[in-house]
């Protein structure tokens, strides 16, 4: 828009598109179809050929997932794979044309029309998928498939055997007879009665005015389906109607036995764990999103006193030292930039190590160079080998004391990058228990205290983050996570169904 002599001219211009896929491909230029379809990914797109459905799957998806996402390492609800690939960097339209125009184009079929524009190459975002539209075909999918509706059911014969190729859920492989085939349930297969209790939770369901159509009128009751769903109604399903229809009917896993199991910290005395720390939490535990500056500094602490990364912390210092060469013999600058950079360094670090082939990063270290999770929870009372700890405030309201704390803190000195047995040195601390900390590893959990001192004023102590006793040998070799649900890996088949046959 420019304004000349007086006179507003205002010009038109085009800022993105929004289409479905397959118009994406002819607006944009690029592949939408084959084993190079993902336009982001181009020619790194993770795809392979199913055997038995004859199409072509994308499995690749888990990488865009925060890097501690728990789907992340589950292998038997994707592909058998744990994901641990980092999402590629979208290429700029000016890479973009360079590359149709140098004939580089593996994922490019032509050059796209809007090039024309001059402004068209330095846009961040020149094409954009309508997901109203993606939703609807995902709900179809889900629906048609919980349902069991003909030509919108994804399970099949097909299906079965692509899982068994691929090792998962290998136990609803099919079962030939003589004249048909049986599929044994699995968990998304719903009984008779099972479908018709989710459509009359649909049936049932009433939505303020405007909110979506009338969901009463998509239900046909007599042979459980769900008829002329449009786009926005799918919307409200995905995202509010079909959890709550679905809840009634789902398979009610030992759930209350899963949040024990994860409170499991000494794998040789597991019962003995559970009902201690089970104990604890009945004093309250809330869950609270940390200053991240604080859970920096206890995960920083928690990296410190764990001997796998000891390694880690003499190359970081190894690497600070040749980077600043000036400062190489300034101790306290030393110490102050290790502080302040290593937790990123080694994510990184530990990332590029994962991804070479025969690498020695063991499932605690994985976990651990990720980070503990932004919420946290909190504790006022917690049980470490029988000894029960509380924080001041809950101590404030009874007659006897467990706030206070001495500890043993082990400060670590390196020799050189060989040295196997740092020295190690006895600081002596007195302290109250402020808050009790659970870091979240998504593996295992490791507590922190966070005190002040109650002797000295605590703004000038500042705070003190000491974790109960050093856990450098005692941390304890966790299992990957489909061994410690081993029931969602192993067995599959869905109990109170009736039999699928296909003929
Ligand atoms: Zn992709």
């Amino acid at each position: 828009m420019h304004i000349m002599e007086n006179t507003l001219h205002s010009e038109p211009a085009l800022m993105w598109t929004i289409n479905d896929f397959p118009a994406y491909g002819n607006l944009s230029g690029c592949v939408v179809k084959g084993y190079k379809a993902c336009p982001i990914c181009g020619d790194d797109t993770p795809s392979h050929r199913l055997k038995n459905g004859h199409k072509i799957c994308y499995i690749g998806h888990r990488k865009w997932l925060p890097i501690n996402h728990p789907y992340r390492r589950q292998r038997a609800a994707f592909n058998g794979k744990p994901e641990y690939g980092i999402p590629p960097e979208p290429l700029t339209g000016e890479e973009v044309l360079h590359m149709v125009e140098n004939g580089d184009r593996v994922c490019w079929k032509k050059k796209s029309i809007f090039f024309d524009l001059e402004y068209w190459k330095y846009l961040p975002v020149r094409h954009a998928l309508d997901v109203m539209h993606i939703e609807k075909n995902v709900c179809d999918s889900i629906i048609g498939t919980l349902l069991e509706i003909p030509g919108k059911n994804k399970d099949g014969i097909a299906a079965r055997l692509d899982l068994l190729n691929m090792g998962v859920k290998t136990d609803l492989q099919p079962e030939y007879g003589e004249r048909r085939t049986r599929l044994p349930p699995g968990p998304w297969n719903l009984s008779r009665a099972e479908k018709r209790e989710v459509c009359n939770s649909f049936y049932g369901m009433k939505v303020p005015e405007g909110y979506s159509s009338n969901i009463k009128n998509l239900v046909s009751l007599q042979d459980s389906r769900l008829l002329g769903l449009k786009s926005h109604d799918c919307h409200t399903l995905m995202q509010q109607l079909l959890p709550v229809a679905i809840r009634s009917v789902l398979e009610k896993p030992a759930r209350y036995m899963k949040v024990l199991k994860g409170y499991v910290q000494n794998r040789t005395r597991p019962e003995g764990c559970i009902a201690e720390r089970y104990i604890a939490e009945e004093a309250g535990c809330t869950v609270s999103v940390v200053d991240q500056d604080l859970l920096n500094q206890a995960h920083l602490y928690v990296l410190e006193n764990t001997e796998e990364v000891l390694p880690y912390i003499e190359q970081h210092m190894i690497h600070i030292k040749t980077a600043y060469p000036k400062f190489r013999k300034r101790t306290k600058w030393l110490q102050d930039k290790h502080n302040s950079t290593f937790i990123q360094w080694l994510r990184f670090k530990v990332q590029s190590e994962l991804e070479e082939d025969n690498h020695s990063v063991s499932e605690n270290l994985r976990w651990l160079a990720a980070g503990p999770n932004m919420a946290v929870p909190l504790y006022r009372s917690y049980l470490i080998k029988g000894i029960k700890f509380n924080i001041k405030a809950q101590d404030d309201v009874r007659t006897t004391q467990n706030s206070g704390v001495y500890l043993l803190a082990h400060t670590m000195q390196v020799a050189s990058a060989k040295d196997k047995n740092p020295i190690l040195s006895n600081m002596g601390f007195y302290g109250v228990i402020q808050e009790i900390w659970d870091l979240d590893y998504q593996k295992f959990t490791i507590p922190v205290f966070r005190e002040y001192n109650d002797v000295i004023d605590d703004e000038v102590l500042g705070d003190v983050i000491i974790e109960c006793e050093p856990f450098t040998r005692g941390m304890p070799n966790v299992d990957t996570f489909d061994e410690l649900v081993g029931e969602l890996g192993g067995q599959n088949i869905r109990g109170g169904c009736e039999d699928i046959w296909i003929e």
